[in-house]
């Protein structure tokens, strides 16, 4: 039980990252603009931190307490820390639009892929995936505000507007919420489904 867990966790948070640096791909297509720039090393400019990462999987596995269930909160967590795997492209030292992963779009792609892979069956996957996005982002929010007192900018339309989205203050718990919600309410149809397919099972 605790194997088949944590290959699920596995296999889907690979799925999640390849499909976040895929993602970040598109954004090294661009020509060069006030959009694209060599952002360098990752590991040097982007402040790794241990509240950076234990932020990101906490905020992630917010998301995922609307499905009362251990393996998508933990996948929720898992997912988030995973979105920054678009930076990895980072280390090659091209031109490109950096934080592709955190968009919306992203978002949407990376539920759909997740709805084809299971086909249909299991919405609550495709609806943490979009919520770990927004959960990510909402983060990103909040540390920035915190612990550098400034705006954070995301190209949030990206790869449709490169125009980046400025974000500050508590705009981060507007965000969180909105995962949080759409989580919940695709539980609680999945439940009412999964309760009516047994209803008709012990009817027949
Ligand atoms: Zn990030």
């Amino acid at each position: 039980m605790l194997k088949d867990s944590i290959k699920f966790i596995l296999k889907n948070s690979i799925i999640f990252a390849l499909v976040s640096f895929g993602f970040s791909m598109i954004g090294g297509l661009f020509p060069s603009s006030e959009h694209t720039s060599v952002i360098g090393n990752p590991l040097i400019v982007s402040s790794v931190t241990y509240e950076h990462v234990i932020g990101h999987i906490f905020w992630g596995a917010v998301i995922g307490l609307g499905t009362l269930s251990i393996r998508y909160i933990t996948l929720g967590g898992s997912f988030a820390i995973f979105l920054d795997a678009d930076h990895l492209l980072q280390f090659l030292d091209i031109e490109l639009v950096s934080r592709m992963s955190h968009s919306i779009p992203f978002a949407i792609i990376v539920s759909i892929i997740f709805f084809i892979i299971v086909r249909g069956k299991d919405l609550r996957l495709c609806a943490v995936a979009f919520g770990a996005v927004l959960s990510h982002i909402a983060f990103d929010i909040f540390l920035a505000d915190v612990a550098f007192m400034k705006a954070t900018k995301f190209p949030l339309f990206a790869p449709f507007v490169l125009e980046t989205v400025k974000f500050q203050g508590f705009d981060w718990l507007g965000i969180q919420i909105i995962g949080v919600v759409i989580v919940v309410v695709v539980s609680i149809l999945y439940k009412r489904k999964e309760v009516g397919l047994k209803n008709n099972l012990t009817k027949t």
